[in-house]
C-alpha cells in the first residue's frame, strides 16, 4: 500500500490509529495456526502488515507480509511455519514507514542465537539510543524503534534474560513486548503499562495477547493482565515473573477504552463495551439536551450511544449505517471526492432521522473533518436538529506512545474552542465528556494518578519523560 493511499484513508475516517497488536503461544502443537487466528481477532489494531515467527526448539521459521492477516498469509505460507512456540504481530504505521522491512516480528541472528521480537507501542528515546549505537558502529536494517531493543540485547554481552532486563531499563515509552529465542519466550510491559497485554492458558501451554478477545477466538482461558514493569519468562522450567523496573505507575491509554480495543475485550477486568456505555450515560448527565432520537457513528460509538439513550430515556436508533465493504485502499484525490468517500462508508437512514431532533454520539473528534460531513449527511436526510455529543474529552496534544495523532496544529481542539468547533462542524450543539466523567465511567480501581489512565492527549501531561519540544509535566 502506498503512503499516499494510507494518508487519504486516515484523513477520511478522522480517527486516531492504534499501531499494533501482538499474540504469542508457548508449548502448543498448533502454535503458528493459533497465532494466525489470534492475529485475526486483533486485526482492528493494525491492518498494514502481519507476521508470525515460530520456533521448533532449534530453528525459526517465519513469514511477514503486507496487508490484512488474510492478505499477508494468502497462500500456503502458514504451512511452512513450524514449532510449538510462536509470536505474531499486526501493524499499522504512520505514513512514510509503510514497508515490509518494518513488518514484525523482527527476526535477528546474534552471537547468542536467534531472536524474534514483536512490539506494540512506541519508544520515546529510540532516536537517542539509535544515534548512540550508530556512533558505536551498529548498522540498522529498519526504521522501526523495535530494532533498537534488538541491538541493545545483542550488544549487552549477557545471557538472554539479563540482556533483556538491562535493555528494558534503558528504553523509555510504551512497549508491550514479546521476545522469543529458540526455546524461551519473554514477555514485558513498560513501567506505565501504557498498552494492554494479557496472559492466558491453553491446554498445556500459555498464550499472551494484546486483548482478551483473541483468547475467545482460540479458546484460551484468561489468567491475568500483565503488570506494568513486569517481565515474564516462559521456558521448559515453567513460568517465572519478576519486576524489572523499580518504579511503576499504571497509565493505560484511555483511548483503549474509548476507541481502540474491541468491545468484547476486558482490560484490567473492565469490559470495554460496558465502559463505553457508561461513558455515554455520563455524557448525558453532563450535557443533556432535548431530543427525539439518539444515534451513534458506527461501529465504535454505538456502545456509548446506547448508554446515552438509556440514561436519556430516548430510543437508540440506527440513524447511520456503515458500508463494511469499502476497501482500505479507496482513494479520494480531492476535497469533493473525499466528501463522497464518507458517503460510500456511511449513510443516514432517512426514515429514522427525518423531522427529528437527533443526538449524534461519536467517540472522538481529531481533525474535525469527518464530523462536519456526518452532520451534513444527517441534515440532508431530514434531521431537524443535530446535537453532537463526544464520549471523550477534546484531543489537544499529540501522542508519543504509538498512536498516530497528528501534529498539535492539526488537532482541531488545540486551536479552536468548543463553540468554534461546533460552528465548524455545523452542529446545533456540541459537548465533550469531561476528564473526570470519563475516568469515573471507566471505573478503574487504581490508586495511581488519574486512577491509572494516561490522559496526555487531553491534558498535555505525559506519564513518562518525552524527548520532544513539548510541555512535559511528568506525573508523580
Ligand atoms: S497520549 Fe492519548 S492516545 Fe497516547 S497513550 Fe496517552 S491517552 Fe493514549
Amino acid at each position: 500500500m502506498s503512503d499516499a493511499v494510507m494518508m487519504e484513508h486516515d484523513e477520511l475516517w478522522d480517527k486516531l490509529n492504534e499501531e499494533c497488536g501482538v499474540f504469542g503461544v508457548f508449548n502448543h502443537p498448533d502454535a503458528p495456526q493459533l497465532s494466525y487466528y489470534g492475529l485475526h481477532a486483533l486485526q482492528h489494531r493494525g491492518q498494514e502488515s502481519a507476521g508470525i515467527c515460530a520456533s521448533d526448539g532449534e530453528k525459526f521459521s517465519y513469514h511477514r507480509g503486507m496487508g490484512l492477516v488474510t492478505e499477508a498469509f494468502n497462500g500456503n505460507q502458514l504451512s511452512k511455519i513450524h514449532g510449538r512456540m510462536a509470536i505474531g504481530h499486526v501493524r499499522y504505521t504512520t505514513a512514510g514507514e509503510s514497508k515490509l522491512e518494518n513488518a514484525q516480528p523482527l527476526v535477528f541472528k546474534y552471537t547468542g542465537g536467534n531472536l524474534a521480537l514483536a512490539h506494540n507501542g512506541n519508544l520515546v528515546n529510540a532516536e537517542q539510543i539509535r544515534h548512540q549505537l550508530e556512533r558505536q558502529g551498529s548498522i540498522f536494517q529498519t526504521t522501526s524503534d523495535t530494532e533498537v531493543i534488538a541491538h541493545l540485547i545483542a550488544r549487552s554481552g549477557y545471557e538472554i534474560e539479563q540482556a533483556v532486563r538491562e535493555s528494558l531499563r534503558m528504553i523509555k515509552g510504551a512497549y508491550a513486548l514479546l521476545l522469543m529465542t529458540e526455546n524461551k519466550m519473554i514477555i514485558a510491559l513498560d513501567p506505565n503499562g501504557l498498552r494492554p497485554l494479557v496472559l492466558g492458558r491453553l491446554d498445556e501451554g500459555y498464550v499472551v495477547a494484546s486483548e482478551t478477545c483473541a483468547f475467545e477466538t482460540v479458546g484460551a482461558e484468561y489468567i491475568r493482565d500483565v503488570e506494568p514493569g513486569e517481565m515474564i519468562v516462559i521456558d521448559e522450567k515453567g513460568l517465572r515473573s519478576e519486576r524489572f523496573a523499580g518504579q511503576t505507575q499504571r497509565a493505560i491509554c484511555s483511548f483503549e477504552y474509548i476507541y481502540f480495543a474491541r468491545p468484547d475485550s476486558d482490560i484490567d477486568g473492565i469490559n470495554v463495551h460496558l465502559a463505553r456505555k457508561e461513558m455515554g450515560r455520563q455524557l448525558y448527565k453532563e450535557s443533556a439536551i432535548e431530543a427525539d432520537v439518539v444515534t451513534g457513528v458506527p461501529d465504535s460509538s454505538i456502545s456509548a450511544a446506547i448508554g446515552y439513550a438509556e440514561a436519556a430515556g430516548l430510543p437508540y436508533e440506527l440513524g447511520l449505517v456503515k458500508n463494511r465493504y469499502v476497501g482500505r485502499t479507496f482513494i479520494q484525490p480531492n476535497q469533493e471526492m473525499r466528501a463522497r468517500g464518507v458517503r460510500m462508508k456511511l449513510s443516514a437512514v432517512r426514515k429514522v432521522v427525518e423531522g427529528k431532533r437527533v443526538v449524534m454520539i461519536d467517540d472522538s473528534i481529531v481533525r474535525g473533518t469527518t464530523s462536519g460531513r456526518i452532520v451534513r449527511m444527517l441534515r440532508e436526510a431530514g434531521a431537524k436538529e443535530v446535537h453532537v455529543r463526544i464520549s471523550s474529552p477534546p484531543v489537544k496534544n499529540p501522542c508519543f506512545y504509538g498512536i498516530d495523532t497528528s501534529s498539535r496544529e492539526e488537532l482541531i481542539a488545540s486551536e479552536k474552542s468548543i463553540e468554534q468547533i461546533r460552528e465548524y462542524i455545523g452542529a446545533d450543539s456540541l459537548a465533550f465528556l469531561s476528564e473526570k466523567g470519563m475516568i469515573d465511567a471507566i471505573g478503574r480501581n487504581d490508586t495511581a494518578p488519574n486512577r491509572g489512565h494516561c490522559l496526555a492527549c487531553f491534558t498535555g501531561c505525559y506519564p513518562t519523560e518525552i524527548y520532544e519540544d513539548t510541555k512535559n509535566c511528568v506525573e508523580k
